[in-house]
């Protein structure tokens, strides 16, 4: 289980850092929290020649929040941080929830937010409440800025968007609708640090009448490569009055639309039938939230 060798780099500012990224491109990797890097180096998966660690460069760290315009949040927080955070739970609730459930409280003091979607795997905790939030990535190089949501980010298992020599330097989650709440959960084997069999998260957002919802995005994690956005749940529920029938079919036609697969954790039967469950529990849950109830 030992590291191969490499030559460690914790750059200060982000132009040092961007200037590292893109003259040692493919050799190196960026070191943010390590708890899968450090992991995949150990199983020799990688041997990357040098490690580019991030954790000493303020401004990729902080969460920030402007009223009216939403939430900043820098690809180095860690996990514990927005666990804790106040404006986190109040505003982008579901985030909160995932954060609370993402393996133990060492590996949320070490992980962060950035590392969670770049290892895009499929069971990641985060980018399922991050995409239902409506979050944007913010990726940069020496050559410049680029922006993308979430979902366009995250391509497959374990790939991403990223070129050589760009890093993931923030998330931008838009001010949440009035009216408006969110809400996630997830199915495992076991109760504690189990990796996820699926994991959904819903945001609604309700007309004035407080019955009639007016938008909805639904994700699925773990059922697909990458986090599926419903089409078919928000096509079957947008613009209707919110009803116990309602959410029964639109449970069936999310389950219809995750492409799960049957691995040690579990069986794609099991993991559609999870679909169905967590669909009406989150709809549930996210209606009485708005609802105040
Ligand atoms: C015991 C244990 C339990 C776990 N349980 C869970 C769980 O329940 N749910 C879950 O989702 N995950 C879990 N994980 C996986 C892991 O903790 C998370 O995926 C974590 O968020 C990764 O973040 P990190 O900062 O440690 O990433 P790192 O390991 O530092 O990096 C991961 C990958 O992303 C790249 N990267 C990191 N940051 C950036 C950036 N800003 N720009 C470009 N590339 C970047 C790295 O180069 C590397 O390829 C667990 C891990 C362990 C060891």
């Amino acid at each position: 289980m030992f590291l191969n060798h490499f030559e460690y780099f914790a750059p200060k500012t982000p132009a040092e850092t961007l200037e590292l990224a893109s003259r040692l491109g493919n050799k190196a990797k960026i070191l943010a929290g390590g708890t899968d890097l450090l992991i995949m180096m150990k199983e020799k998966l990688i041997k990357p020649e040098c490690l580019i660690d991030i954790n000493e460069v303020q401004e990729f760290k902080g969460i920030s929040y402007e009223p009216g315009k939403g939430a900043v949040i820098g690809a180095a927080v860690k996990i514990s941080e927005i666990e804790h955070s106040e404006l986190i739970r109040e505003k982008y609730f579901a985030l909160y929830q995932a954060a609370g459930e993402l393996g133990s409280v060492q590996v949320r003091c070490m992980a962060t937010i950035g590392g969670n979607s770049c290892h895009a795997s499929p069971a990641a905790e985060t980018p399922t409440p991050l995409i239902a939030l409506g979050a944007k990535v913010v990726i940069e190089s020496i050559s410049g800025t680029r922006e993308m949501p979430l979902e366009e980010f995250i391509l497959g298992n374990r790939i991403t968007a990223l070129k050589e020599g760009e890093i993931l330097t923030k998330f931008i989650l838009p001010e949440p609708a009035k009216k408006s709440a969110s809400r996630y959960a997830y199915i495992g084997l076991r109760d504690a640090m189990e990796i996820d069999a699926v994991n959904m998260a819903v945001n609604m957002v309700l007309d004035d009448d407080g019955r009639t919802i007016k938008d909805l995005k639904l994700v699925m994690g773990s059922v697909s490569p990458r986090p599926i956005v419903s089409a078919e749940v928000p096509g079957m529920l947008v613009g209707k009055e919110f009803s116990s029938e309602l959410v029964e079919k639109a449970a069936v036609a999310a389950s219809g639309e995750a492409k799960p697969i049957s691995d040690i954790r579990a069986s794609a039967e099991y993991r559609r039938e999870m679909v169905v469950v967590l669909t009406r529990r989150l709809l549930k849950e996210a209606f009485d939230a708005v609802r105040g109830v």
